[in-house]
């Protein structure tokens, strides 16, 4: 009995004392009504470093969140450019420890009815060390399909691990190859089933996808940030960057992974170590960077499609970030339309359909970024970044926090999709 008292403490104890920091925080929906006005809101954003969850467009609502005390200048503020909102959570804390208890709940469920079958639950968000040995179990035991890959450390020294999984050891060499990179951003936890789920489809259930490995090599990186992976675990769950330290005077922390790839680098996206979309010191000045530059670089030539998932938005993006088309567009928006149209067939209703096409024109303009450079470095291959859905469920958990009914469907339904790419790729 003292036991069972004991851990219902520690459970209310530990919910309530988490999150402290974001007491009082308030999510803002914010839209806008031409593009001039959009321009300025990302300058209120820049001038109070404020984290913005999602971008507002001409047909889409943005969601900013803002401190306590930043409130009521905020409002003036944007009100002034003409910009209306709405208030979408008042105190953001109360979200955060109703995700923690959903994810908490849904975890003890379901190892209280796991069975002995070999493989990973896709009833929880599994914490790196998880993850990191799973990479391993999966290399150990299917060693003529899986090999796991020691690509790096991180800055605070974690292994970046991914697995190569083939039916020859990528052997052929002109066998095209996909990488699947997830978790670049540390909160966009949704992302990470996505990677979980292809493994378990092409190593674990080979026998039902046959083809996908016979014609195709994979790559698949699921937590290409563990640093920030885990700090947004263990105490800021919105941290978004890496965990580099150094930067004076400000003593910010992290670089925006995803503004630190050479291509345009440093022309749209933050100086300012405490912006979330700071660009580092220079290109691929980041271990984690240097992963995926090191991939790109020694399969450039047969790799047909390279995969960056991020939530949230339900978009399907190519490039270029600078409004600029890649010459081959007409076959990234065919592709990505097919997947597009695949996944909106299989998603949950209550889910918008996905968009497809250009980041900038759909979304905003930036620079450094990883979809970008791995654009110019496959050539005619097909560069995409995911943006999965945001979703909005009974228990109104939305943005980047996770619905644990939705682990499962995330991972099903993209992956979905990237097989009607894959398909197309090997009838190519
Ligand atoms: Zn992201």
């Amino acid at each position: 009995m003292f036991k069972v008292l004991f851990f219902l403490f520690a459970t209310v104890f530990v919910v309530h004392a988490k999150h402290e920091e974001y007491i009082g925080y308030t999510l803002y929906g914010v839209t806008v009504y031409d593009r001039d006005q959009n321009d300025q809101l990302m300058d209120i954003v820049e001038r109070y470093t404020l984290d913005v969850w999602s971008y507002a467009s001409l047909e889409t609502e943005g969601l900013i969140l803002v401190a306590p005390e930043l409130k009521p200048v905020f409002e003036d503020e944007i009100t002034s450019i003409g910009v209306t909102y709405r208030i979408d959570t008042d105190n953001i804390k109360e979200k955060l420890d109703l995700e923690d208890f959903l994810l908490a709940e849904a975890a003890r469920k379901s190892n209280s009815s796991r069975s002995e079958r070999f493989g990973i639950s896709f009833d929880e968000i599994h914490r790196w060390a998880v993850v990191d040995r799973f990479l391993g179990d999966v290399a150990s035991r299917f060693p003529r399909l899986a090999t796991v890959v020691n690509a790096g450390r991180s800055v605070e020294g974690r292994n970046i691990r991914y697995l190569r999984i083939s039916s020859n050891n990528f052997a052929t060499r002109t066998k095209p190859i996909i990488v699947i990179q997830c978790m670049l951003h540390a909160r966009e936890w949704v992302t990470l089933p996505v990677a979980l789920w292809a493994i378990q489809e092409l190593v674990i259930n080979s026998n039902s996808n046959q083809d996908l490995i016979r014609d195709i090599d994979w790559i698949v990186l699921p937590i290409a940030n563990p640093d920030g992976y885990e700090f947004s675990h263990t105490r800021t769950r919105m941290w978004r960057k890496n965990r580099r330290t150094g930067f004076t005077p400000s003593n910010c922390i992290g670089v925006d992974l995803n503004r630190n790839f050479n291509h345009n680098w440093g022309t749209a996206s933050s100086n300012n170590p405490c912006s979330d979309t700071f660009h580092g010191p220079r290109a691929f000045s980041e271990p984690e960077s240097v992963v995926t530059r090191n991939i790109l670089s020694e399969f450039r030539t047969r790799i047909a499609m390279f995969l960056d998932v991020h939530s949230f938005g339900s978009l399907i993006l190519y490039g270029f970030a600078n409004r600029q088309l890649p010459p081959n567009q007409p076959m990234l928006n065919r592709v990505g339309n097919d997947m597009a149209r695949r996944i909106d067939a299989v998603k949950w209703p209550q889910n918008r359909n996905y968009r497809v096409g250009n980041s900038a024109t759909i979304l905003y303009t930036a620079s450094g970024v990883c979809g970008d450079y791995a654009q110019v470095a496959i050539g005619t291959g097909l560069s995409y970044t995911y943006e999965l859905p945001a979703h909005r469920n009974l228990n109104n958990i939305n943005g980047f926090l996770v619905d644990p009914a939705f682990i499962r469907q995330a991972g099903f339904e993209t992956w979905e999709g990237i097989k009607v790419a894959a398909r197309f790729i090997a009838r190519r």
